[in-house]
């Protein structure tokens, strides 16, 4: 378990986590297989890419930049626009504090003639920024796409078998535009 939790406000030296849990990041360092605060801020905890970080009241800007990739939850959607909660971080997607985001067809990462092949409500995609608030995302990009997503017959998370998704509950394959950053990955074939 690591010292601090997401949101902890820490100061230089605070021990943070030992190594083994989480890689230091921005503005921490590492001794002797502890983790510790560099700079006074917010800790940050990637739980996506094992990151532990620290971000200083500068770093926390109130607005996203072009080009910036973040996390977002599909909120609602139609055949040719999704409305997003975007973040920086994956946890942050699910705080009150996430901006609101559209992505539209023409930006889905590959030609489809319904959004509904790339991505579903609930799921949680990888995407770029386009544009200053209101802000448009795209899924063209490396790395980018759906990083989790669930069934849409019983909504148990999918797992990541070959480069199609399967429910490891009722067995249903589903199509999305997957990130190779996808969270589940079947070490092995799902049992039906
Ligand atoms: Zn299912």
């Amino acid at each position: 378990m690591p010292f601090v939790k997401n949101g902890d406000v820490v100061a230089p030296g605070d021990p943070l986590c030992v190594i083994e849990e989480y890689a230091p990041g921005p503005g921490t360092y590492e001794d002797d297989g502890i983790v510790r605060a560099s700079i006074p801020g917010t800790v940050r905890i990637d739980t996506v890419n094992y990151v532990i970080e620290v971000r200083g009241p500068s770093a926390e800007k109130k607005v996203l930049s072009p080009k910036e990739v973040v996390y977002g939850e599909v909120v609602s959607m139609r055949n040719e626009l999704a409305q997003l909660k975007v973040a920086r971080s994956f946890d942050e997607v699910f705080r009150a504090r996430a901006f609101s985001a559209v992505l539209h067809i023409s930006q889905a990462g590959k030609p489809v003639d319904s959004l509904y092949d790339v991505v579903r409500p609930g799921d949680v995609v990888k995407a770029k920024v386009l544009s200053s608030p209101p802000y448009q995302l795209s899924l063209k990009g490396p790395r980018l796409g759906v990083i989790l997503a669930y069934c849409s017959n019983c909504g148990h998370p999918l797992y990541k078998v070959g480069n199609q998704l399967q429910c490891p509950y009722c067995g249903r394959v589903e199509d999305r535009l997957i990130s190779p950053d996808y969270i589940l990955k079947a070490k092995h074939q799902p049992k039906k």
